[in-house]
């Protein structure tokens, strides 16, 4: 009877054991699907928005959180950089300058020369809604580094012979001793004029101010040869230039015209409030302004997607 009884008990053990088993296998597999249908809605949002196929999006989607910030900080950034500096390189050599000083460049300033990625840490590469306050505290300290890649462009570009625009969304009140003291710091030296938005260009999209840019340094005489943004709102609209370079930023979007209800109720579109405080909401423009709890430093203990731990205090802006 005992034995029978310690028979029928590693029995069930061995049951229960077998069914713990099986259970894990499961629950590994069924996570790894997870992850990889996760991974893939992933890469179609990102190429989605990269082709502006998807625009007018607020924060990076919460399911995306880590793929960014793998796509970021995990060499592939780099990496689709690089292959697109190339290809402007490519086109550059064979180009023929008339030497009259008149062949000229346009290059775009966050993203584009300096990278933000730092403060971009601190709100979740992009998952956090923008808050203006802080990034313009970021902005002020002046202390974005270099996109390595395009400062090698940038050198080539003035050592051709080109003319150098950088031109900004960055309000030129507020923002303009200290982007062009980091631009400095980071070896941006020799180019032609850096332009920041004035008080004239207040209230005006980001497509529709560039354009309005471009189209004076068009009367001035220059050859737009080349345009190299990260938003789509560089690249679009009127003297955009002979070819446009479309830089990966899955972080943030910046509207220009093109994103259908862009304005607001007294008919402007308001694209350069976001330096202080607009938002963008679903498909259409919604103007709030911080409040008090959104703005300051906001010190964010980010996930470790990498492997990486890190605190930061930061910021997220427009341009
Ligand atoms: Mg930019």
């Amino acid at each position: 009877m005992c034995r029978h009884a310690m028979d029928t008990l590693v029995f069930f053990l061995i049951f229960v054991m077998s069914k713990m088993v099986l259970s894990t296998n499961l629950s590994r597999h069924n996570g790894g699907q997870l992850v990889e249908l996760s991974s893939i809605y992933c890469l179609s949002w990102k190429l989605a928005t990269e082709t502006n196929n998807i625009h007018g999006w607020r924060t990076v989607p919460i399911q995306c959180l880590c793929h960014v910030e793998a796509y970021m900080i995990g060499g592939q950034y780099d990496s689709d950089m690089k292959l697109i500096v190339d290809e402007i390189n490519s086109y550059i050599d064979e180009l023929v300058l008339s030497g009259d000083g008149k062949d000229a460049w346009i290059l775009d300033v966050d993203e584009t020369c300096l990278s933000n990625l730092y403060y971009f840490k601190g709100k979740r590469f992009g998952g956090d809604p923008y808050d203006p306050q802080a990034f313009k505290e970021w902005a002020l300290r002046g202390i974005s580094p270099v996109i390595p890649s395009i400062l090698g462009l940038f050198r080539k570009l003035v050592e051709s012979g080109f003319k150098v625009f950088l031109i900004t969304g960055r309000d030129e009140t507020t923002f303009g001793q200290a982007t062009l003291h980091n631009l400095h710091l980071q070896g941006f030296f020799g180019f032609q004029r850096l332009i920041l938005r004035s008080e004239a260009y207040r209230g005006q999209s980001s497509m529709v101010y560039k354009s309005e840019i471009r189209r004076k340094l068009v009367e001035e005489g220059y050859r737009i040869w080349g345009n190299v943004g990260d938003q789509w709102s560089d690249l679009h609209g009127q003297f955009v230039g002979n070819r446009t370079f479309k830089l990966p930023n899955p972080m943030y979007f910046v509207p220009g015209l093109t994103e259908g209800n862009c304005r607001s109720g007294d008919g402007e579109a308001k694209e350069a409030d976001r330096d202080s405080g607009a938002k963008l909401e679903g498909s259409g423009w919604i103007i709030r302004f911080s409040d008090g709890g959104s703005t300051g430093h906001s010190q964010h203990q980010s996930r470790d997607c990498l492997g990486f731990g890190f605190t930061s205090v930061s910021p997220r802006s427009t341009f």
